[in-house]
């Protein structure tokens, strides 16, 4: 199950982009435009597995959120990621002490906050240990549970779909996926609302971002894709 985020923002425009970019980047997600409404939702279950939250709210103020969420056993342990406007010094302190795991200064790149989200996901997800799985073929380097991917050492950028892609394909080395079963394993649940052309332009898009590593995905015409069984 993909992790889900709940986003706590009174500024609607802004609540509609980030819904859209982390469904984009493979999260489920849930918003509330208040602070009530965001501590209700943070003690459903399961509990959310991430909370941005807005500083300046209508009602609760963003740090008496985080100050409650902290302060409830069933909600303590959930990252909290701070969105603050620019100036706020003294708020970013005081976001920390509440608790926050995290903050974005307003306004930030949607490139950033992803970040961010994913580097707290990575270090507060129990169970995960860094460094225990590095895969190397080739030019490519992959550690599959930080999520990090390196073409010839230089780190680069995968969004969360892509990476499970090139995941798939790695534990999978030398057999040939079809459309339907990376559909499958890919996209997990959701898949009826994915096309299988959608696997083509990911494949595509992933392949770009491989660079000299994208020789390694192979196309079989008619069936799918295969990588390779060994680099050269
Ligand atoms: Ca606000």
């Amino acid at each position: 199950m993909s992790d889900l985020v709940l986003i706590i923002e009174d500024e609607e425009d802004l609540v509609t982009t980030l819904e859209f970019n982390l469904k984009r980047e493979g999260y489920r997600t849930l918003s509330a435009l208040d602070g009530e409404k965001g501590l209700q939702l943070a003690m459903q279950t399961p509990p959310p597995d991430l909370v941005a939250l807005d500083l300046m709210l209508p009602g609760i103020s963003g740090i008496e959120v985080c100050r409650r969420l902290r302060e409830n056993e069933r909600t303590q342990d959930i990252p909290i990621l701070m969105l603050t406007a620019r100036g706020e010094e003294i708020d970013k302190v005081v976001g920390f002490e509440a608790g926050a795991d995290d903050y974005v200064v307003k306004p930030f790149k949607i490139r950033e906050l992803l970040l961010r989200i994913r580097a707290i996901l990575r270090r507060t997800k129990p169970g995960q240990k860094p460094d225990m799985a590095i895969l190397v073929f080739g030019t490519l380097k992959v550690d599959l549970n930080g999520h990090r991917v390196w073409i010839s050492e230089q780190e680069i950028f995968l969004t969360a779909i892509e990476f499970r892609m090139l995941a798939t394909f790695l534990k999978r080395k030398g057999q040939v996926q079809s459309r339907d079963a990376l559909l499958n394993d890919v996209w997990g649940v959701n898949a009826f609302v994915v096309q299988t052309r959608t696997v083509d332009a990911h494949v595509k898009r992933l392949r770009e971002k491989l660079g000299s590593a994208g020789k390694y995905i192979e196309t079989i015409r008619g069936v799918g894709y295969r990588f390779k069984d060994a680099p050269e």
